[in-house]
């Protein structure tokens, strides 16, 4: 008998969809059954009733327990993952940023390690580098050994968290001979700080001018510089947050030259425009890059819908209220960054729906009246970028589609089924949601994470700190072993020893 039969969904993979019972055992996929077969008996069937059925989402960005300057980011791994769960994400990616000089990468890698056994979630992580010397081989070595094999590096924030161009070299040059991939932060500082300081000259520092100080060009600027390096080192480049045609452009044209780039969106590009730093509560968007101008962000979505973006992660970073409003007269003294781990599903679905409509129709959407097409190359290219090209780039195995052999993650949801954002209502570790009072559609109805039903129709079933460290594969191993991504393949050494060495393995779970 099995576990959990997801019986007569719409099971949805990035490369095609089909009306069928899903089986679960021991936490994973044990079989995909056509819809016209009996459903078989399990200690629990769901019926999805025709409702689309997804892999559950891989968040691949989100800075949990941050230490920026004087702000912290005021959610655990806890509340972070417990809210990623209710957003339909069952795997999130958080980083390890050394939080100043007397801390190295390892330590800020090690001390999130330690913090994750709380989480509700898979986790995985990436490190990061801030400035060179000669222990960083050794360290990236053995943060390649704890399954960590990404470095995020900024090209902005001087004084803080950014690299120089040498740093950004020589870890690119380490991550090819680790296999890993080279995050990167594009914006161009330079530009920024001058530009900056002219606007502090002028008494235009305030939140209103957020967007104002960091125009396009810095952002293009920097994503040019970038991938010239990466051609240079021959590093696999993946540019977080980009927020302009012009950027992912930069990444689409590398690629047709043969560089290993790609492109991640966050939902708040593709949903606000610059118009909201003129609102009543311009500090509610304090994040960099900021919105841009509403032709810009017509012009991104389009890039969404056909392709030219590969991911959609939230970027999120849980400030509050207090902490945003403590500054606004100054954006270099405030915290930037935006809860989102929780409403990127129904965003970003929106956003596409939106988008796929306008693509055909030619005329724009107004935001918030979501166009719903429940067809299926929206839906199987929506779990492409929430699920499975995150699951795929960051090689972490198991994950971003449902297949036997495959975590047992998934989200059912009704595409026609709308609901406003209501802040309040959320439950990641703050008081506002840049995207309060939107009509959304692309809420998980029922969210399942290694085979426990944790999200249904009689609310939110905590699991307890049962999240598992995902120990993540080779870069170029992944991407030339396609096999290796298809779980029906036994567990995987990595998953293994990460399972042991941090957390109970699931099957341990109490059921
Ligand atoms: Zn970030």
């Amino acid at each position: 008998m099995a576990d959990l039969v997801i019986a007569d969904g719409l099971v949805v993979n990035a490369s095609g969809a089909r009306r069928a019972h899903v089986v679960v055992e021991n936490g994973r996929i044990a079989a995909i059954l056509d819809a016209t077969e009996p459903v078989p008996a399990a200690d629990r069937v769901i019926n999805a009733d025709g409702r689309a059925v997804i892999p559950g989402g891989v968040d691949g960005h989100c800075h949990v327990a941050q230490v920026t300057g004087r702000y912290r980011t005021l959610d655990d791994f806890a509340i972070t993952s417990t809210a990623a769960l209710w957003g339909g994400t069952t795997t999130i990616v958080d980083f390890g940023i050394p939080r100043d000089d007397s801390e190295t990468p390892l330590q800020a890698a090690r001390n999130k390690l330690a913090l994750a056994k709380e989480s509700r979630c898979d986790v995985a992580l990436h490190g990061s580098v801030v400035s060179w010397d000669d222990t960083v081989p050794a360290q990236l070595e053995e943060l390649a050994a704890l399954g960590i094999r990404s470095v995020k590096m900024y090209m902005t924030n001087r004084g803080s968290t950014m690299a120089d161009n040498d740093t950004v070299l020589k870890v690119m040059k380490e991550m090819v001979r680790l296999d890993g991939l080279t995050y990167i932060h594009a914006e161009h500082d330079a530009m920024i700080v001058h530009c900056t300081r002219e606007h502090a000259e002028a008494d235009r520092i305030g939140i209103e001018h957020l967007h104002e100080t960091r125009p396009e060009l810095t952002e293009e600027a920097s994503v040019r510089e970038v991938l010239a390096m990466a051609e240079y080192t021959g590093a696999p480049v993946y540019f977080v947050h980009q927020s302009t045609p012009g950027a992912v452009d930069l990444v689409t044209d590398a690629r047709a030259r043969g560089l290993d780039a790609h492109s991640e969106t966050c939902p708040h590009y593709l949903v606000l425009d610059d118009g909201v730093y003129a609102s009543r509560f311009p500090e509610w968007f304090a994040c960099c890059p900021p919105m841009r101008s509403r032709k810009t962000v017509s012009a991104l979505r389009g890039r969404f819908a056909d392709g030219s973006i590969h991911t959609i992660s939230s970027d999120h970073s849980c400030y509050d209220l207090t902490q945003k409003r403590e500054r606004t007269d100054d954006i270099r003294q405030m915290p930037h960054g935006l809860p989102g781990v929780e409403t990127r599903m129904p965003v970003a679905f929106t956003a596409l729906s939106e988008a796929f409509l306008e693509s055909r129709t030619g005329v724009e959407t107004a935001p918030g009246t979501a166009a719903t097409m429940d067809n299926e190359a929206l839906l199987c290219r929506f779990v492409e970028m929430f699920s499975t090209a995150p699951a795929r780039i960051n090689a972490i195995p198991g994950k971003g589609v449902i297949a036997p052999g495959y975590d047992a993650d998934f989200v059912i949801f009704d595409p026609g089924e709308a609901r406003t954002v209501v802040a309040s209502s959320l439950h990641m570790g703050t008081d506002f949601s840049p995207f309060d009072g939107k009509v959304l559609h692309g809420w998980p109805q029922v969210v399942v994470a290694a085979g426990t039903v944790v999200l249904d129709e009689a609310g939110f079933h905590d699991p307890g700190p049962v999240g598992r460290f995902l120990s993540r594969l080779g870069y170029r191993e992944t991407a030339t072993h396609p096999g290796t991504m298809d779980a029906s393949a036994p567990l995987l050494p990595g998953l293994q020893a990460a399972a042991h060495s941090a957390r109970p393995n699931v099957g341990a779970k109490a059921k």
